[in-house]
């Protein structure tokens, strides 16, 4: 989509700080940490929200599922554990309308959200 920020990101338009990328996926910081640990990791195809997968996205949503797990353990994250959240829509505190999970590590985290 041509005004989606991380479409124009998973294009090379808009520059960041990549920790991963495939034909399919790219992972980088998020601009705003709130952990030390905090990587975005997206499809390169427009996916508005979680809300909005179908079904030909299952595979793709498997394969992004694992290569989280796999970031957040060469981030170090394994041990002391981590937190993969998906927000989705105007309730959810979704703010980028292109399917994000994000990668949040490296201290404990409260529970429950705001
Ligand atoms: P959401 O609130 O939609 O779940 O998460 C969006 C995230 O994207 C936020 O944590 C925000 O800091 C991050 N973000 C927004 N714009 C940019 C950007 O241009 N570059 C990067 N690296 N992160 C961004
Ligand atoms: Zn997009």
């Amino acid at each position: 989509m041509s005004d989606c920020i991380f479409c124009k990101i998973a294009k090379g338009e808009i520059p960041c700080n990549k920790i991963h990328e495939d034909s399919e996926m790219l992972a980088f910081n998020d601009i705003r940490p709130q952990a030390p640990v905090h990587v975005l990791l997206i499809p390169k195809k427009h996916i508005k929200s979680l809300l909005c997968l179908e079904e030909e996205d299952v595979a793709l949503i498997g394969r992004l599922m694992f290569k989280a797990r796999e970031l957040a353990e060469n981030l170090g994250c394994k041990d002391k554990g981590a937190r993969f959240v998906i927000n989705a829509g105007q309730h959810g505190g979704q703010t980028v309308d292109h399917l994000h999970i994000h990668i949040l590590g490296g201290r404990s985290l409260g529970w429950p959200p705001g």
